[in-house]
């Protein structure tokens, strides 16, 4: 099934963190994200760093580090994410700026657009990425 575009106008976030807790996924940092979260965390940037951000796989950013879960170690236990003011542009940008094909799947956001179908759901072939990273995961979630 191709991908497509929705009416991104009427995306409605569910606050569910479901496109925090994608397997494998990554949420890379862009420059100064870094000293943001960890303000956002009241620590100081080189313990952050330590503390939560990875080398990614690609060797081409950090990124944050997963709970044993696999969901983002920034996911609270109430299903929020703890940093949510200083969240890195890829959630903030998800699913505005990039998506992936299985988004419509582990997104109820998206899903309820796409099966809302219409004139409004425009059928178009497209994938896009983020900027920076993964998808790899998540959104614009709690
Ligand atoms: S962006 Fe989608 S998956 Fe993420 S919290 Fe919102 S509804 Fe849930
Ligand atoms: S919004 Fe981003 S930083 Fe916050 S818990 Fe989700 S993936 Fe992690």
């Amino acid at each position: 099934m191709n991908p497509a575009t929705p009416d991104l106008s009427r995306f409605r976030c569910r606050r569910c963190g479901a496109c925090c807790r994608i397997p494998g996924g990554l949420v890379r940092l862009r420059e100064g994200e870094s000293a943001a979260l960890a303000a956002a965390l009241g620590m100081d940037e080189r313990t952050f760093l330590d503390r939560h951000t990875l080398l990614a796989p690609d060797r081409r950013s950090l990124v944050l580090r997963d709970r044993p879960d696999g969901a983002c170690e920034m996911l609270g236990d109430d299903g929020l994410c703890r940093v949510h003011a200083a969240k890195p542009a890829q959630c903030r940008e998800f699913p505005f700026s990039w998506r992936n094909p299985d988004s419509f799947r582990t997104c109820p956001g998206l899903r309820a657009l796409a099966e809302g179908g219409g004139a409004s759901y425009r059928r178009r072939t497209e994938w896009t990425r983020p900027r920076r990273a993964r998808v790899e995961t998540v959104n614009v979630p709690p």
